[in-house]
């Protein structure tokens, strides 16, 4: 039998657990694991395509300084000498460490440890901040501790379910399923989705509320208005448990005096207001699944906040069921919050308001440098670095040359900095070209380590690979430099004694008053590690974790009562502007992950959406001369991108959506985040991805084309191009401002067709503006061009299928310069279900000719849909669409 390894998912908050089984050749198969309890078997799309993420092809294998390779100890002696001397000269809030979700708990308490508490300052932050921060924020001013109260079964005891600002089909599609699954069996249940987008999501909603972007204050506090109006508060659980409530009503009924007034300022029908506060005041069992929509914003504190306060006021908080319920983004933004890693906690929870806390810190890690305040958040820590303020930088695991907001003046402040060094697995990250000093890491199935998902469930992931060249982990990384820093405590002989730590600080001098408490894990031997079941904290010792916090309706803060806290709604911090009439809402697509450095290598998930777009209302693209398919140009006062534009009605007029993946790697102006700006809420720090006033315009280069490759081809810069992987080939979309002077002599460069043993086929319609290439080696298809004046290229999909084929027959040759796919081959449209390859085309056709009607008709046809389910909102839409 092949060794079968028990982990979780690198991808999303969900925390799914796999199971990773490798056969005698090596070979890797991923499926769900039945035993975990956040997924019980299931996974999406991007968890069941992990498999064809493993390869080593674009990885860093060894430590670089300036790009030259050298040996680990020069490396680890380079970056602690560097740091020391900056230190120094300029004290310890002249360096910066910049890590990410992406690191396992282990490696993250290790950094927070080194900069705050052994280096003394508070500059380390997380990616996390661009994602949960306003959460945090949030959770604390209510909870008094970050803690998410309920659990995921909650999904399904729930009978109404709230779902505002989380495409949760795509970004969260295992516990859509389980959404889905709990509905189906339980019809009366209700599902409410607030998004100024028709997402995936409404798939599964009884209603939508396409709010107008930023609102959801007003229809929150709006709801807390009008619970007391229908004397829906829970005036016992209020006075017992809570303090605040008459404030925040007063501020309630002066943002929000009547519904009408509520429909009026969020661009709703007062006929969708009312059934939407009259489903939420009449369930008891209502959980309010909250994530980027409402963190992403200058006032995602506020929004939290307006919603968790309608879960106080009704008391409808740890029990089962209901409460408010923050959905994360990372696999483990979780842990980085536990240990510190963002810039204004300590460790395990602690804070720097409290000196106690600082000192008790300090007690526990033997240190006397323990950082006395708050380290700059993100938007501030690359501004300093820019500025000169911040003079190293460390990054670990994350791309914020891609990710972060006003993203050209990121890259500028990383050109600015006097050190950078670059903790990385993937060798041509956006990131990792301003590296003075690139260390080579581990990665997803190299090693071992916990992550906590968004139930506060802490899962184990395990090594089942061994990693590239000389790789190493992060924690290990940390550790070595700590050392040739002159620093004690940082003896590691492995993860397992990182966390015995960790745990042991949870508990240290804890009275109960700490909600973050893993203390009953401080002893665990490596054998109990390595075994380690998944749990939800609290753990203290002599329990089995815990499923629902707050149940007593007592809460983290000092005298145990939550805090309800009054909201006035505040406009997007740039709200309007005249030159740039439209909105910028930036968001994932269901089949990539981040800046794709993972997902970017399987052709399954590149299949569903290939390259960059934007999304846009038929009024609005009517407006601004904007035709479906064409390229614009997208800009903002900070940047600029240039998309394929889908022309949609499922977006609301007035907006543009833009996915945050697409980098250098896989495009020439892909990258969205020139675009946004680099407003953030004032509490949280967190980025305003929600809102930016962008202007859109077509934009119409001399000639467009596609190349179909099985070599990865560099296409310069030629105005326009994006790239994705295939099965056997790359493809990629060009355009240019300036044809070449001759096509002919310019696609053999393009496509390295020198090779004497390569065969050429050509077509060439000078007048008509389109040029079709083939290159043939060994009579297989190697590479292939089409040219054309516009953006109305042939189909291609069925390229595809011709770099599966060893010997291309005459015919199939013709037919392939003809531009056509031929008798007997179809063009299969692009991939909507991505675990059976099942194309669009193949999808109405079966639709229109075959009369399926329902996605068990099309799963029994075709198979599409039926094992991760991530497609079947599609599935369900192509159904309406074709059929209407
Ligand atoms: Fe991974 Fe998908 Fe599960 Fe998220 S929902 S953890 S991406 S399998």
């Amino acid at each position: 039998m092949n060794p079968i390894t028990k982990t979780t998912c690198p991808y999303c908050g969900v925390g799914c657990g796999v199971l990773v089984e490798r056969d005698a050749d090596g070979n890797v198969s991923v499926r769900g694991d039945k035993e975990h309890p956040a997924n019980y078997g299931r996974l999406c799309s991007k968890g069941s395509a992990l498999a064809e993420t493993l390869d080593f092809n674009d990885r860093v294998l060894a430590p670089t300084i300036h790009g030259e390779a050298v040996e680990w100890d020069v490396a680890l002696d380079t970056v602690a000498a560097r740091l020391r001397s900056i230190i120094d000269t300029h004290g310890p809030d002249a360096v910066g460490f910049y890590v990410s979700g992406q690191l396992l708990t282990e490696d993250y308490y290790v950094a927070n440890k080194l900069m705050k508490g052994f280096i003394g300052s508070g500059n380390i932050d997380t990616n996390s901040r661009l994602c949960m921060s306003s959460s945090v924020a949030g959770h604390k001013r209510a909870f008094g501790s970050d803690s998410v109260p309920g659990c995921y079964e909650d999904l399904e005891e729930a009978d109404l379910i709230v779902l505002t600002g989380s495409n949760t089909a795509w970004c969260h599609p295992v516990l859509y399923q389980r959404i889905v699954k709990a509905k189906k069996a339980r019809p009366e249940m209700k599902v409410v989705v607030i998004d100024p987008r028709e997402t995936a999501t409404c798939d599964a909603a009884d209603l939508h509320l396409p709010l107008k972007p930023g609102t959801d204050s007003v229809l929150f506090v709006g709801l807390l208005a009008e619970l007391e109006r229908l004397g829906a508060i829970d005036r016992d659980y209020v006075a017992a448990h809570t303090d605040g409530l008459d404030a925040a009503l007063h501020h309630a009924r002066f943002a929000a005096p009547s519904r009408a007034a509520v429909a009026d300022r969020c661009g709703l029908s007062a006929d969708a207001v009312d059934r939407f506060y009259a489903l939420w005041a009449g369930t008891e069992r209502t959980v309010t699944v909250y994530s980027q929509g409402i963190n992403q914003t200058s006032s995602g504190v506020d929004k939290v906040n307006a919603i968790i306060n309608c879960h106080l006021a009704t008391g409808r908080i740890g029990r089962v069921g209901m409460g408010p319920f923050s959905f994360t983004g990372q696999p483990n933004a979780m842990g980085g919050r536990e240990v510190g890693a963002l810039a204004n906690q300590l460790a395990a929870h602690m804070d720097f308001d409290d000196p106690a806390q600082i000192d008790r810190v300090g007690r526990f890690w033997n240190s006397a440098r323990v950082a006395t305040g708050p380290g700059k958040k993100a938007v501030d820590l690359f501004r300093a670095a820019g500025n000169g303020e911040i003079k190293a930088l460390w990054i670990m695991a994350t791309n914020p040359a891609v990710s972060m907001p006003d993203a050209l003046n990121v890259r500028a402040a990383l050109s600015a900095c006097e050190f950078v060094v670059v903790s990385e697995a993937i060798a041509d990250t956006d990131t990792a070209k301003f590296a003075d000093v690139l260390l080579p890491a581990l990665t997803w199935g190299e090693k071992d380590g916990t992550v906590t998902n968004s139930e506060r469930r802490i899962s184990r992931q395990r090594r089942f690979l061994a990693g590239p060249g000389e790789a190493r982990e992060d924690w290990w990384i940390l550790s070595q430099v700590a050392r040739r820093m002159g620093y004690a405590g940082f003896d590691y002989n492995g993860p397992a004694a990182i966390f015995r730590e960790h745990a042991a600080l949870s508990g240290f001098e804890n009275v109960g008053t700490r909600g973050f408490d893993i203390s009953g894990m401080a002893t665990i031997d490596d054998v109990a590690y390595d075994t380690l079941a998944p749990f939800q904290w609290p753990r203290p010792a002599g329990t089995l974790g815990t499923l629902r916090r707050f149940s007593d309706g007592r809460f983290d803060t000092l005298d145990g009562r939550a805090r309800i806290v009054p909201v006035d709604p505040r406009p997007p911090a740039n709200g309007t502007d005249s030159d740039y009439p439209l909105v910028l809402n930036t968001g994932r697509v269901r089949d990539h992950w981040h800046t794709m450095t993972r997902t970017g290598k399987s052709p399954r998930l590149a299949g569903h959406i290939a390259e960059p777009f934007c999304s846009i209302h038929p009024d609005d693209a009517a407006r601004a001369g904007i035709e479906d398919g064409e390229l614009v140009r997208l800009h903002s006062r900070w940047g600029r991108s240039v998309l394929r534009v889908e022309v949609t009605p499922t977006q609301r007029q007035g907006e543009v959506f833009a996915p945050m993946h697409w980098n250098d790697r896989f495009g020439q102006c892909g990258r969205i985040n020139p675009v946004v700006n680099p407003a953030t809420d004032p509490i949280s720090g967190q980025p305003e991805f929600k809102h930016t006033p962008v202007r859109v315009e077509a934009y119409h280069p001399a000639w467009h084309g596609f190349i179909l490759s099985r070599r990865r081809i560099e296409a310069g810069d030629t105005g326009y191009w994006s790239r994705a992987i295939g099965r056997g080939f790359w493809q990629m979309q060009i355009a240019g401002d300036q044809a070449p002077a001759d096509w002919a002599t310019h696609a053999r460069e393009l496509l390295c067709g020198v090779d004497a043993n390569a065969e050429w086929l050509e077509f060439h319609d000078k007048a008509g503006g389109s040029y079709r290439a083939a290159r043939f080696v060994g009579g297989r298809l190697e590479s292939t061009i089409f040219i054309g004046r516009d953006h109305r290229l042939p189909a291609h999909d069925w390229v595809a299928s011709l770099f599966g084929v060893d010997r291309l027959e005459s015919r199939d040759r013709n037919w392939l310069l003809a531009g056509e796919p031929g008798p007997g081959r179809k063009d299969a449209g692009r991939i909507v279900c991505a675990c059976f390859s099942v194309g669009i085309n193949t999808l109405v056709d079966a639709i229109r000719d075959d009369g399926l009607c329902s996605p068990e008709e099309i799963g029994e046809a075709l198979k599409a849909g039926t094992n991760c389910g991530s497609c079947v909102p599609e599935l369900r839409r192509l159904i309406a669409e074709t059929t209407a």
